[in-house]
């Protein structure tokens, strides 16, 4: 029998779901001969931690409560309203499993947006209904309102991965009242440290079906760690903990997420955030002058989503240049747009260099 009849024997036995999918296109699956990776949202650093092995023979506590405690203080919530995941991705697959019912419930989600939502929902069998965003790059909230009673989660994202968009508040207040006891409304906060005054954490109060997801992984320098975190109604939180695996976050994770939400972690990161804010408007200054460029997206994340007049070409050319940026060029509504993370000075001026020499 040959490898090939092996593999589609046992690609034969996986769930429909899966056979069908297209897998997320992560950071380290890309190949090529990249040195400066801006296709990922990472940041350039991650600063340093302590680690104390003496308790890894022990099973850790399934929500760490010196993390939960930190992080509940930092985002002005209670410690019920929160959940320590793997990452936010953790956060979006748990809600999904913990709300859909496989084969019946659907998602809704508003297309260009965050890839997972509709990658979780497949893997589940569970259907996605796209309202594609206005063409003020908006929900379209009263599309959304009127769809509701066929979906059990509408997933937004603010800023919006890649566009780079803030959801408007009075609409999202709209949508809350609408969605009472029918659905949740997710918004995905991953990248809410760059704009930290435009996070609808505090309508938590006001909405139990307002479910706010974030992560260590952008603004705090932390991708390889892999946490996150569900912020939600007490009774959402209480569910989900049914659902998340008994030993979710790893002792070694738990003590670096604890030092990142130290005083002293927070000001490392509202430095980063500082840094990172600058180098993005003069990046997007320096972009906007150029003939090659169309637009440049709203700068609200770690990233600059950004339209050139021949978008495949110029990602090539920044690839031979060793500099790997994101590629978004076929999604609908984004032809020719690449997406590119702020990096240090020294990437950015490389990005600037590759794009102004002669072809
Ligand atoms: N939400 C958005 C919008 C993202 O861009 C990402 C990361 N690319 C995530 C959630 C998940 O990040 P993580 O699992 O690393 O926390």
């Amino acid at each position: 029998m040959s490898q090939t009849d092996v593999d589609s024997g046992i690609s034969q036995l996986a769930r429909r779901q899966v056979r069908a999918l297209t897998p997320y296109q992560s950071a380290r699956r890309i190949g090529g001969q990249g040195h400066i990776w801006l296709n990922a949202n990472e940041a350039a650093d991650s600063g340093e931690y302590a680690l104390d092995c003496s308790r890894l023979n022990r099973y850790p506590e399934c929500q760490p409560p010196q993390v939960v405690n930190a992080y509940a203080a930092y985002a002005s919530v209670a410690p019920e309203q929160l959940l320590v995941t793997r990452g936010g991705d953790e956060g979006i697959e748990l809600l999904i499993r913990t709300f859909c019912e496989p084969g019946q419930d659907s998602i809704l989600l508003c297309s260009p947006t965050y890839g997972m939502y509709a990658i979780s929902a497949q893997t589940n069998d569970v259907a996605i209904i796209d309202v594609p965003l206005s063409a003020e790059r908006q929900p379209d909230f009263d599309a959304i309102i009127a769809k509701l009673n066929q979906v059990k989660i509408v997933f937004l994202c603010s800023p919006n991965n890649p566009t780079g968009d803030l959801v408007d508040q009075a609409g999202l207040c709209r949508l809350l009242t609408a969605a009472k006891n029918r659905a949740l409304v997710v918004v995905d906060e991953a990248y809410i440290e760059f704009c930290p005054e435009f996070s609808q954490a505090s309508l938590l109060a006001d909405y139990p079906e307002l479910v706010i997801i974030r992560t260590l992984s952008k603004a705090f320098g932390l991708a390889g760690l892999r946490c996150g975190f569900t912020l939600a109604h007490p009774h959402v939180i209480e569910l989900l903990l049914k659902v998340i695996p008994p030993y979710p976050i790893p002792e070694p994770v738990a003590q670096i997420a604890a030092q990142a939400l130290t005083e002293s972690g927070l000001a490392t990161m509202r430095n980063r955030v500082a840094e990172v804010n600058s180098l993005k408007l003069e990046l997007a200054g320096q972009l906007s002058k150029h003939s090659d460029v169309k637009e440049v997206f709203a700068p609200n994340g770690n990233y600059l989503l950004v339209r050139f007049s021949n978008g495949a070409a110029l990602f090539s050319r920044m690839a031979k240049a060793g500099i790997i940026l994101r590629d978004f060029a076929s999604r609908p509504g984004l032809a020719d747009c690449i997406r590119i993370t702020i990096g240090t000075q020294t990437e950015m001026d490389a990005v600037l260099n590759v794009l102004q020499q002669e072809q």
